[in-house]
C-alpha cells in the first residue's frame, strides 16, 4: 500500500484548549516484519492522550501521532506476519486481511527482560507504547505487531469495542490487582457459569442471549464484598459492569453529577463526591482520578485487610499518610500498563457479561475538541473518535 493519509499529529505538548494536533497528511506506513497495516475505523481518547498532549508525560517522540484504543481492519501484512499467533496466545490463528483487531496502549516488549521472564510484561524494561513510543491511531492507517493486537468479540461495532483497548483492560488489571477477577475471585465457570473460555484459541463466543445475562453474579459471599470506584470516566464505566457480574456492590465517587448519575445508571449503589460518607467500608478501591489526595480518601474508607489500587499513569502528589490509616495490613499499590493475558480476559469478559460501552462520538477532526470535553469532565462514557463508518 502507498499513497498519504490523515493524521493528527502532537509538534510539542500544550494545553488542550490551544487544540495543539494538527491534522496533516504522511505517507500511509509500511508494515515492518511481523507488523500489521491496519485501516483504522475507531480510535478511543483516553486520559493518557491527555497527559501526552499537555505534556504531563514527557514526550518519548516528537511529533507523535496519538491514540492507543485502535479498531482497525487488516489490509496488509509485514514479512513473517502470517507465522505469529495474535495477541500473543498460544494457538491462536495467524492473521488474514480483512480481520478486525484491536490496538492497545503495550505496543510491544522485548519478550526477554527478567519481567518479561516472570510474566509481568507490563512492567518491561524495553516498553513500548503507542501513541507515546510510535505513532498511534489518530490518523486513517497506523501498524503494530501481529503478536501485541487482538480479535474482538463478535457482535461490538468498532465504536463501542473501542473503549475496551485501554480504559476496558487498564480497570480489568485494577480488578485483578485488587481480587475481584483472576485466579481465586470465583471464576464464572467455576460458580456454574459456561465457561468463560474461548472454544477453541482466537475465536471468542458470541455475544450472551437477553436470557443467559441473568445468570450473573457469579460469586455468592457472605455479604457482597464492596468496591469504591474514584473517578467515573471511561474506565470506571466499564469495570463496574464486569465487578457487579462477579457479585460485588460498587460505590462510585465523582466530583461532577453526570458522573455520578452515570454510575448509578450502570447499577452502582450509591453515588457521592470525595468526602462524602458512603456509610460502610470498602474491601477494596479503585481511584482512577489523577488526584492524589484521593488515594488517601480510599485508604480512610478501606476495611481491615482491604487494598486500593491506584489506577493512572499520573498522579498529582498524594498527601502524607497518618499509619493508623494503613494498619490492619491495609495495601495500596499503582497499577502499571497491563499484560496481554490481561487484554485477552478482559476482551473474553467482556463478552460475557457482555459489557456495554457508552460512547460519546467524535469525527477525527474533532479530536481536539474530545480532549478538551475530557479535560473538563464534559464526557459521559467514553470518548471515540470515529474515523471510518462502521
Ligand atoms: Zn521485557
Ligand atoms: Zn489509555
Amino acid at each position: 500500500m502507498s499513497g498519504t493519509m490523515r493524521a493528527l499529529r502532537l509538534a510539542a505538548p500544550a494545553p488542550a484548549a490551544e487544540a495543539p494536533l494538527q491534522m496533516v497528511e504522511l505517507p500511509v506506513p509500511e508494515p515492518g516484519p511481523g507488523q500489521v497495516l491496519l485501516r483504522v475505523l475507531a480510535c478511543g481518547v483516553c486520559r493518557t492522550d491527555l497527559h501526552i498532549l499537555e505534556g504531563d508525560l514527557p514526550p518519548h517522540r516528537s511529533p507523535v501521532v496519538p491514540g492507543h484504543q485502535i479498531v482497525g481492519e487488516v489490509v496488509a501484512l509485514g514479512a513473517g506476519a502470517e507465522l505469529v499467533a495474535p495477541g500473543g496466545e498460544p494457538g491462536a490463528e495467524p492473521l488474514a486481511i480483512g480481520d478486525r483487531v484491536g490496538v492497545p496502549w503495550l505496543h510491544q516488549t522485548d519478550e526477554t527482560c527478567r519481567f518479561c521472564r516472570r510474566g509481568d510484561e507490563n512492567l518491561c524494561e524495553h516498553a513500548s507504547f503507542t501513541g507515546w513510543d510510535v505513532d498511534g491511531g489518530f490518523a486513517e492507517y497506523t501498524v503494530a505487531p501481529a503478536g501485541f493486537v487482538y480479535r474482538l468479540p463478535a457482535g461490538m461495532t468498532a465504536m463501542t469495542a473501542a473503549p475496551l483497548l485501554c480504559a476496558g483492560i487498564i480497570g480489568y488489571r485494577c480488578l485483578r490487582l485488587i481480587g475481584v477477577v483472576g485466579e481465586g475471585a470465583g471464576l464464572p465457570s467455576a460458580a456454574g457459569l459456561p465457561s468463560a473460555a474461548p472454544e477453541e484459541p482466537g475465536r471468542w463466543p458470541d455475544w450472551p442471549e437477553e436470557a443467559d445475562r441473568a445468570a450473573g453474579p457469579a460469586v455468592t459471599a457472605a455479604r457482597p464484598r464492596r468496591l469504591g470506584i474514584y473517578g467515573f470516566g471511561s474506565a470506571a464505566s466499564l469495570c463496574t459492569q464486569v465487578a457487579i457480574w462477579r457479585g460485588w456492590e460498587v460505590y462510585g465517587v465523582a466530583r461532577d453529577e453526570e458522573h455520578r448519575s452515570l454510575a448509578l445508571e450502570l447499577g452502582a449503589v450509591w453515588a457521592g463526591e470525595s468526602g462524602d460518607d458512603p456509610g460502610v467500608l470498602y474491601d477494596a478501591a479503585i481511584v482512577f482520578a489523577p488526584a492524589g489526595e484521593l488515594a488517601v480518601d480510599a485508604l480512610r474508607r478501606l476495611d481491615k485487610g482491604g487494598i486500593v489500587a491506584l489506577g493512572g499513569i499520573y498522579s498529582s502528589p498524594i498527601p502524607p499518610i497518618e499509619y493508623p490509616w494503613i494498619y490492619h495490613e491495609r495495601v495500596i499499590r499503582s497499577v502499571a500498563n497491563s499484560t496481554r493475558q490481561d487484554a485477552r480476559e478482559l476482551l473474553r469478559d467482556a463478552a460475557l457479561v457482555p459489557v456495554v460501552s457508552r460512547v460519546q462520538e467524535y469525527d477525527l477532526e474533532q479530536a481536539n475538541e474530545a480532549l478538551l470535553d475530557l479535560k473538563e469532565d464534559r464526557v459521559r462514557g467514553s470518548a471515540v473518535l470515529r474515523v471510518v463508518a462502521d
